[in-house]
């Protein structure tokens, strides 16, 4: 079967980069892919499948039931793109100004479609069913993972697999690590009210910048004097809006903060030890503060004996285009793939997408690209790894 549905894919490349120019063009932001959705399940239309729209807001999930009892493994590619004007300069750049695919989205996509219409083609071949989870809305919290799990695409699944393509990783790659590999998020907004007054006045007024520079300073002790030196965590404090005039006292200062943690203890302790500083700058300083804290992606852990098997499958596949498959380090960014991680054994993987002259931007750069080679190698990989399960890996 494996041999079979790479010839099958190798036959279809053109289309799946066609399927990528095309959505690339048109990006649209999460939680607005209405366009890129209807996209999505016209393509289905006509092909052997169950195809559910509107799961959990713009979700597809489209099931491959091969007629035969087994197991079900449930395949995920993201579909949206995100807030940035392109400034790749490409002939197929996108057209919707200020909304660009930086993140290889439209690479899933166009992947995982095209694999899914060889999968249906090859349905008679496999055992069990395979369920497509279309996903939009990865980039912003709360993210499209939680609605489609609220709204059932889990039920009767027994695994979930997922692949990234990397810009950062040479073609040809395949890299993966077993337990926590990306970082669960969490993000704060802090209001913090003194009185204003007139710079010449210090003792008529409570100074709110002063304060708030305080705060700057003692969160960076969380990391360093809080944790744990094995265990990894950030906190940034990415907005300090304390903009006024230069002789007069700020009465109010906002700051905004993002926190990752390569574990929930962790993630813990940090939204702890904030809001212990909090307490401590208002007795300190006489200030009053408002603070609101909310956890969202939590840390992506791959399961070990589902990224040992994908692995043996990987290795075994022998996909003539993938040069090295590599146990690589964990990821920083954050990843809704960890929703279904939470709910079923998973696992998640890159996909090497370096431009072939090495000089690569990272993702969410607007001058980010991806080499359009590593869409029929993580559809040969995904499809090797459906294969491999869905028949008891015999080939
Ligand atoms: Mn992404």
């Amino acid at each position: 079967m494996k041999k079979n549905l790479f010839e099958k894919l190798d036959e279809k490349e053109t289309r799946m980069v066609e399927i990528r120019r095309y959505l690339h063009q048109h990006p649209e932001l999460s939680f607005q892919e209405t366009k890129t959705a209807a996209f999505i399940t016209n393509f289905y239309q006509g092909l052997d499948c169950e195809v559910q729209t509107h799961v959990g807001g713009n979700g597809i999930v489209v099931t491959i039931d091969s007629g035969f009892p087994g197991k079900t493994l449930a395949i995920r590619a993201d579909f949206d793109a995100l807030p940035i004007q392109e400034e790749t300069g490409l002939p197929f750049a996108s057209q919707n100004s200020g909304v660009m695919h930086a993140c290889g989205h439209d690479g899933h996509t166009a992947y995982m479609m095209i694999l899914g219409e060889t999968l249906i083609e090859l349905k008679n071949q496999f055992v069990g069913k395979i369920v497509i989870l279309h996903q939009p809305a990865e980039e912003t919290p709360p993210g499209g993972a939680k609605g489609m799990i609220e709204a059932g695409c889990l039920e009767g699944v027994d695994h979930v697999v997922g692949i990234h393509v990397m810009s950062t990783m040479p073609t040809g790659e395949i890299n993966y690590r077993e337990g926590a590999i990306q970082t669960g998020r969490s993000y704060f907004k802090l209001k913090i009210k003194g009185q204003g007054g007139h710079g010449s006045s210090p003792h008529l007024s409570n100074d709110a910048i002063v304060a708030a520079s305080h705060f700057v300073t003692a969160t960076q002790t969380i990391v360093s004097r809080r944790l744990n030196p094995f265990e990894m965590g950030v906190v940034t404090i990415g907005s300090f809006d304390g903009k006024g005039s230069f002789n007069v006292i700020k009465d109010t200062v906002n700051l905004e903060g993002d926190v990752r943690a390569m574990s929930e203890d962790t993630r813990k302790t940090i939204q702890e030890a904030v809001k212990r500083l909090v307490i401590g700058l208002e007795s300190m300083f006489g200030v009053t503060c408002e603070l609101t804290y909310n956890d969202d992606y939590p840390t992506l852990i791959n399961d070990l004996e589902l990224t040992d098997f994908i692995v043996r499958s990987l290795k075994q596949s022998k996909i003539s285009e993938v040069t090295e498959i590599k146990r690589c380090d964990p990821q920083p960014p954050s990843e809704d793939f960890a929703y279904y991680a939470q709910e079923r054994p998973s696992v998640f993987f890159y996909v090497g997408a370096m431009p072939e002259n090495g000089v690569f931007y990272p993702h969410h750069h607007p001058k980010f690209e991806i080499n359009e080679k590593s869409l029929l190698i993580s559809a040969k990989a995904m499809g090797s790894v459906v294969c491999d399960y869905l028949n008891g890996g015999e080939d």
